[in-house]
């Protein structure tokens, strides 16, 4: 018998595939289409002549391990023991899968935030234990009260994702306290951060749960390298979280992967030492704008956009097909791949939006636009 039954192929390979199989431009799977930092690359080749080749420590090298707590007291002014408190892993999706293994048992119940990242529930069947689904507010936020009501003894964590995927959206400083509230009152509730974006917002700066000294106590933190340094195939990225919790992770990471690409993290934590993150929001909010801009004539329904490389669109005004046939119209007919956000609902609630990744370069986001803007 199937451990997961319900779970068939992610829409990330279904739609880049499509978008491969018929030469559309792929605005679908989140990754970048342009050149990473040369520094990065020359720092890389440099490493693979050094000793770099053998088994590094399983929590990771210590170096990179110093590097990104160097990182997160810089950015967030939180000091992190790089032995007791750090994790390097093979991205974040492992992160997320080995904090999940080791810290929720069967029957625990575990809130996740709809639309959801298509890695929490899984990971959390196979723990053993029992998604709770909550739906976002209409635009994107949590509904607060719908989730107090929610937690009881059996509930072991909540998964956030703050800058959210696929919306957008960045929570408001009245979210996080909302949170700090739910976790002050339930003893049990463990919090699981999905920070992957969290270099990546415009306006304002994104809120983090290493900021609060209430949630840093009883949160998982989880980000990626492969997001804030444009090297989503690398699969490398790290968890944070008090010693107590960390123990518990290493010993289901030990025997998950033992210890990440030893090549890589050599290269990121030389890197790490010369370059400075808080340019990416900006980066990014060029492009973003470039892709709004460009979208404006078109009859697709722009939705907010704070932070991650997506835009959401509402497309009800050009067809009343459901998400994931218009992507794969939009894909085969028209040439542009996209994700529908239904498969990141409860029983695949449809709400005739989909999510563009505008982190292409200017060209690509120039021939997608004029493609979206003809429909
Ligand atoms: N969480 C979210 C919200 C993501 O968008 C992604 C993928 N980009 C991940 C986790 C997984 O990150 P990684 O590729 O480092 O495993
Ligand atoms: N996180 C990426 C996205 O949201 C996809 C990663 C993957 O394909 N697993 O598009």
């Amino acid at each position: 018998m199937s451990k997961l039954p319900n779970i068939g192929t992610t829409i990330f390979t279904t739609m880049s595939k499509l978008a491969a199989d018929s030469g559309a431009i792929n605005l679908s799977q989140g990754f970048p289409n342009f050149p990473v930092d040369p520094k990065l690359i020359s720092i890389l080749k440099e490493q693979v002549d050094e000793n770099v080749h053998q088994y590094m420590p399983m929590a990771g090298s210590p170096s990179l391990l110093t590097q990104v707590s160097a990182l997160i007291e810089k950015n967030y002014t939180r000091k992190v023991s790089p032995s007791e408190e750090l994790l390097i892993t093979a991205g974040a999706t492992q992160a997320i899968f080995t904090t999940i293994l080791a810290l929720v048992n069967k029957g625990d119940e575990v809130i996740i935030l709809d639309p959801s990242y298509d890695c929490y529930e899984p990971a959390i069947i196979l723990a053993g234990g029992i998604p709770i689904r909550i739906s976002l507010n209409e635009d994107f936020l949590p509904n607060w009260d719908v989730i107090e009501k929610s937690v009881n003894q059996s509930t072991r964590m909540i998964i956030t994702n703050n800058p959210h995927n696929p919306s957008g959206r960045v929570w408001a400083a009245s979210d996080m306290e909302k949170l700090e509230t739910l976790v002050k009152k339930n003893d049990r509730l463990l919090v699981l951060s999905d920070e992957v974006y969290e270099f990546i917002s415009f306006e304002s700066k994104h809120l983090s749960a290493h900021e609060s000294s209430v949630l840093r106590d009883r949160s998982v933190v989880v980000s990626s390298f492969g997001k804030t340094f444009h090297i989503t195939g690398w699969k490398i990225g790290y968890a944070v979280a008090p010693e107590s919790l960390m123990e518990e992770i290493k010993k289901v990471h030990q025997f998950n992967v033992f210890s990440v690409n030893s090549v890589a993290q050599a290269a990121l934590a030389k890197y790490l030492e010369h370059t400075d993150v808080t340019e990416l929001g900006a980066f990014y909010k060029e492009k973003r704008d470039l892709f709004r801009n460009l979208m404006r004539s078109s009859r697709f329904k722009l939705l907010p956009c704070e932070g991650t490389y997506f835009q959401t669109v509402d497309y009800s005004a050009i067809s009343q097909l459901d998400d994931v046939e218009f992507c794969k119209q939009l894909t085969t007919e028209y040439g542009v791949a996209a994700i529908p956000i239904s498969v990141f609902n409860a029983d695949g609630d449809d709400r005739k939006i989909i999510r563009f990744c505008f982190a292409k370069d200017e060209q690509t986001l120039i021939q997608a636009t004029e493609r979206l803007c003809k429909i």
